[in-house]
């Protein structure tokens, strides 16, 4: 029988920060389904590949999760590096951002996905510039980029807001969000919307 061509990003811990325990979990369910491609995801996710379709749901389970992982209209994903924690270049603590940008924003109804890259640098190793919402870090601060987009059709994203702390990064991106809510057409990704706008219309909200 061919191997079938099945494909699905699986149930993986925020931001992709993994621990020993789900790396056992994961070699078990990879051997007792002979699982033959795994796969990092651009999105800081965990994929399979190759598997039986029938066998999903059981994949799922003996992972801990009762479904499969959702695909959301609103932020699709946040991807953070390892920032100051873990990295000598770090100026600003990304893992930590990230967790309060999915507990005060990750709820929040949009018009289509919204990809989030949380970088604790200028090095920007999570690639903001094009994200819908790319955020860097600086000695002095975050600085907070909105519409950009790294598909078929790529934008750089705009610089909205610089020397931000957490609150107050957190705080502007929520409007850009809610500015975007409430100008894009259904499906409008945040690049497409800022492409057929002026910028101005979205300074002018943020002020
Ligand atoms: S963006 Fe900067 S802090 Fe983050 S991993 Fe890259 S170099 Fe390190």
């Amino acid at each position: 029988m061919d191997t079938p061509k099945t494909y699905n990003a699986l149930p993986t811990p925020k931001m992709g920060v993994l621990s020993a325990d789900y790396l056992e979990q994961l070699a078990a369910v990879v051997r007792k389904y002979d699982l033959p491609f795994l796969k990092i995801t651009s999105a800081q996710r965990l994929a399979i590949a190759g598997h039986d379709p029938a066998d999903v749901e059981a994949i799922w389970h003996d992972l801990g999760q009762q479904t499969g992982p959702t695909k959301p209209v609103g932020i699709h994903y946040i991807q953070a590096c390892p920032g100051v924690q873990w990295c000598k270049l770090g100026r600003q603590d990304s893992l930590a951002l990230g967790e309060k940008m999915a507990e005060s924003l990750g709820s929040m109804p949009l018009p289509a996905k919204v990809k989030v890259g949380i970088s604790g640098c200028p090095m920007n190793c999570c690639e903001g510039y094009v994200r819908d919402i790319g955020i860097f870090g600086k000695k002095k601060g975050w600085t907070l980029i909105f519409g950009g987009n790294g598909g078929g059709v790529p934008r750089i994203g705009d610089v909205v807001g610089e020397g931000l702390n957490d609150d107050e990064v957190i705080a502007l991106a929520g409007k850009c969000l809610t500015f975007y809510a409430e100008h894009a057409k259904k499906m409008e990704r945040t690049a497409r919307l800022m492409s057929r706008i002026p910028l101005e219309d979205l300074q002018k909200a943020l002020v």
